[in-house]
């Protein structure tokens, strides 16, 4: 994300200043050499010297090689900034991303909005908080904007906006509601929400790729009101390619349903390492693959704090449901049994490894005496919400289970 976009690149025509246009002299195209001029007139004039070239043994030779140079979209403006990095599949970034958005000063900030840090301290790493009535008042309040803010966002998903245009929406719901949008400058994330679409696991970065029909997309949204952190996410359909797509159907409607067993056992003594039992169980029993390097996480005044919540089954994940904890659950499952990721070189997004579709689900939780109050909700009016499974027709290949670090989203 640190990596600025590159310069435009310059005509190598004899004694010119211009910017290159898309004209590109075709010889040394089919030598595989980038050499683009600013006009037809520039090239004509240039011809003399610029053959001298295409003659010489190496073409490289006199010839300064470009850096990687991001090709950008003439009509758009919008370029790859990776152009050489293995993206895993079709999904491409598109930037630039658009000016850091600005919360109002009237709007408490957190430590990490000034220099990106948000300090925690992990001397209290396997401590689980126990909130008061206070404090769990503020967590409903804070988790009821939450709710309000996805919805509005969610609202908003359909073919043709881009990702960037469903960050303004989220930014703006918060600060209408006196909310500082977590994600923005936490560890230097530079959006107010995460978009993930398609192969994207989790924590991708809005930028101005239009959503397609057919596409799926995560929206996560955080924010901070009153000094308390709210979290959750949902994935939604785009179109109704997506919608009739019923490999894609079953990824999302098998996560969504990982997410609310999980819920279901969830109550004070059980520990929060089964979780993943039921969950993995459940994948599996759809041939789905079960990401393992981000989890769940307490939440409170911290927005990530203990205990550690995994998603797979037999983590050795510590601590007991008990009465006043506010915690995530947050499954994320892989159309393939892989459950491998790999990140971009923007240091966030998080995207499967083979290139398959990726879906998620998240709440956050308040343990009662009898079970959880899902504190996140969803409303009757809320949009998403689950749609009919295609006929199962089960696989039966060996799950992936290749182990990774356990992260925190
Ligand atoms: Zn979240
Ligand atoms: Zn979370």
């Amino acid at each position: 994300m640190d990596q600025a976009a590159e310069q435009p690149r310059k005509c190598p025509g004899l004694n010119c200043e211009n910017d290159a246009s898309t004209l590109q002299c075709p010889k040394c195209k089919d030598m595989g050499v980038e050499s683009f001029f600013c006009s037809q007139e520039c090239f004509k004039r240039s011809w003399g010297e610029h053959k001298q070239l295409h003659k010489s043994t190496n073409p490289l030779r006199n010839f300064v090689p470009p850096k990687v140079v991001s090709k950008v979209d003439p009509e758009t403006g919008t370029f790859n900034p990776y152009p050489t990095f293995p993206f895993t599949g079709p999904l491409r970034p598109l930037y630039p991303l658009s000016p850091r958005r600005e919360v109002p000063k009237h709007i408490p900030h957190p430590v990490w909005a000034a220099d990106g840090n948000p300090r925690y301290s992990f001397a209290k790493r396997n401590h689980i908080d126990i909130l008061d009535e206070k404090a769990q008042n503020a967590m409903r309040k804070s988790c009821k904007l939450a709710r309000e803010v996805l919805d509005t966002v969610g609202a908003a998903v359909k073919p043709g906006v881009t990702t960037d245009q469903l960050d303004e929406i989220c930014h703006n719901a918060c600060v209408e509601r006196n909310s500082y949008p977590s994600p923005l400058n936490y560890n230097n994330f530079p959006k107010s929400i995460c978009t993930s679409v398609n192969e994207v696991i989790c924590h991708g970065i809005p930028d101005q790729r239009p959503l397609k029909d057919g596409d799926i997309v995560n929206l996560d949204v955080s924010l901070w009101f009153e000094g308390y952190h709210a979290d959750l996410n949902e994935t939604y359909y785009v179109g109704e390619k997506a919608r009739s797509n019923p490999d894609i159907v079953r990824l999302v409607e098998t996560t969504r349903q990982c997410l609310d067993l999980a819920i279901a056992q969830a109550k004070p003594g059980v520990a929060f390492k089964d979780f993943g039992n039921i969950i993995e169980k459940h994948a599996k029993s759809q041939n789905l693959g079960v990401v393992k390097t981000y989890c769940g996480h307490g939440i409170n005044i911290l927005f990530h704090c203990a205990p550690n919540v995994p998603h797979y089954a037999k983590n050795k994940a510590v601590g007991r449901l008990a009465p006043g904890m506010t915690f995530t659950i947050e499954p994320m499952i892989n159309a393939t049994p892989s459950s491998r990721d790999k990140t971009w070189p923007d240091d966030w997004t998080s995207v499967t490894v083979d290139g398959a579709p990726s879906a998620q689900f998240e709440h956050t939780l308040l343990v009662t005496e009898t079970g959880v109050e899902v504190l996140t909700a969803r409303k009757e009016d809320s949009p998403g919400g689950p749609i009919p499974m295609p006929n199962s027709d089960k696989k039966d290949e060996k799950a992936d289970d290749a182990a990774t670090t356990n992260g925190t989203t």
